[in-house]
């Protein structure tokens, strides 16, 4: 069984970036790219079930410019066997990233499909849900776990209030949550045998889609400052202004 694992290059989780100063998209001059979180994750859960010989071949995508092949390489180090890089320097929005995976899809024929559930730069959450509905799949997302077996996928998500379990039938595409698993840590021999990996580039052309964006940002701003907070000289003065100003007592 084939797994495709998208996998998507955004500014670090632990770098604090800021707004062009013509309020046309978020700096990301010399910030620190690193793999999407929660596609870590992904990575993670199609690398255990490799491991766990459910799944043969781990297959990374990336669409995106060509630095992407080092969030390729990363997915290649955590276990994944071959890596996919479909080059563009255009915006990708998540319907023209769905259409693309599901080219790839359509070449590479995989069994499951596996993404974050979103990415933390855009926060879109869509583009697991557009390519299940491109290519007509059923879909789980927000995965806190998966197990195969008998050509189905039992997934566990959390919902208001609860959890649920879903059966699907394969080919399935499945979105990861936080929960699903602790991606492992790089280690540096890891990254130096995925340098022999295999690593191909396709262009969005070859695959005949077209990634013209659809949105257009109108403007991008910092959110407002909080006011700054007050130092109370004992209880009695916080039990006073949470009943004249908060008023909730
Ligand atoms: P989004 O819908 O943008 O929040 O992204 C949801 C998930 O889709 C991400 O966690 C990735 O797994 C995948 N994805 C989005 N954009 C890309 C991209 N440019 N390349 C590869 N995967 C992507």
């Amino acid at each position: 069984m084939k797994i495709l694992v998208a996998v998507k290059r955004v500014a670090d989780a632990n770098v604090k970036v800021g707004v062009k100063s013509d309020q046309s998209g978020v700096d990301l001059a010399n910030v620190k790219m690193s793999v999407n979180p929660f596609d870590e994750i992904a990575v993670e859960a199609a690398v255990r079930l490799k491991e766990a010989g459910v799944a043969t071949e781990v297959i990374a995508v990336s669409c995106g410019v060509g630095e992407a092949r080092d969030t390729l390489r990363t997915a290649l180090a955590m276990g994944a066997d071959r890596a996919i890089l479909v080059e563009s320097d255009a915006e990708l929005q998540p319907l023209a990233v769905a259409k693309l995976l599901e080219a790839v899809a359509d070449r590479e024929a995989p069994q499951l499909i596996v993404l974050g559930k979103q990415a933390i730069d855009d926060d879109s959450n869509q583009t697991g849900q557009m390519l299940a509905a491109l290519a007509g799949l059923p879909q789980a997302t927000f995965a806190s776990s998966i197990s195969i077996a008998d050509g189905h996928a039992t997934v566990s998500r959390e919902i208001d209030g609860g959890a649920e379990t879903l059966s699907l039938k394969l080919p399935a595409v499945i979105t990861a949550d936080l929960r699903l698993n602790e991606p492992r840590y790089v280690t540096l021999p890891n990254l130096m045998k995925a340098k022999k990996k295999p690593l191909d580039t396709i262009r969005p052309e070859e695959l005949g889609v077209d990634v013209t964006p659809r949105l257009q940002t109108l403007k991008v701003s910092e959110p407002s400052r909080r006011a700054a907070g007050v130092k109370l000289p004992d209880v009695q003065a916080l039990i006073g202004k949470l009943k004249t100003e908060a008023r909730v007592l």
